[in-house]
């Protein structure tokens, strides 16, 4: 039984993350989407979002459920047997972090292997940030994420207040 946890921010999901999703259930038996809690960064949305968001959109793949954890990666992985992280490279810098992330896991936790998949071309330039720095002047967001969300993030930027785009 191959188990795998996908653990990011996801904050929000974008149509690079869901395309990693889906080729990772096709890869593994079992995948967790984990929407990692620990972070000391301010989020646009709470993790229960983030989860529900997610968990939205993947109602047609039996395979994957969504989680969300507050802790340490490894110990989830403990908790529930998961013995493969999976996580998408985009490019050389994201190797640099990742590969540093995968030794460490492994040093904390033997069983558990790092699995990298390569970002889809026409996704390799997308980031979450990318998503929110868009969104927050009111931007174009529908080549970046799932149609679905779109308004979500919209009425999220409406109560934060819109930038102005000519400065
Ligand atoms: P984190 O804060 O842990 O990096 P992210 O939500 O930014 O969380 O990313 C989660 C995972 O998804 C990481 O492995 C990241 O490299 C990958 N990822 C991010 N953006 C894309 C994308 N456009 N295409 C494929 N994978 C991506």
């Amino acid at each position: 039984m191959k188990k795998a946890i996908y653990p990011g921010s996801f904050d929000p999901v974008t149509l690079g993350h869901l395309d990693i999703i889906k080729r990772a259930a096709t890869i593994f038996d079992e995948l967790t989407v984990l929407v990692m809690d620990n972070s000391q960064k301010c989020k646009l949305f709470s993790a229960d979002e983030r989860v529900n968001m997610i968990s939205g959109l993947l109602c047609d793949v039996s395979n994957v459920q969504v989680s969300s954890w507050a802790g340490l990666l490894v110990d989830y992985a403990k908790e529930s047997g998961a013995n493969i992280i999976v996580r998408g490279l985009r490019t050389t810098t994201d190797f640099e972090y990742e590969l540093q992330m995968a030794h460490t896991n492994h040093l904390e936790y033997d069983p558990i292997e790092t699995v990298f998949l390569t970002t889809a071309l026409s996704y390799s330039y997308l980031s979450s940030s990318v998503v929110r720095e868009f969104a927050s002047y009111g931007g174009d967001i529908s080549s970046f994420v799932p149609e679905s969300i779109i308004p979500m993030i919209k009425e999220r930027y409406k109560e934060i207040g819109l930038k102005d785009r000519k400065g």
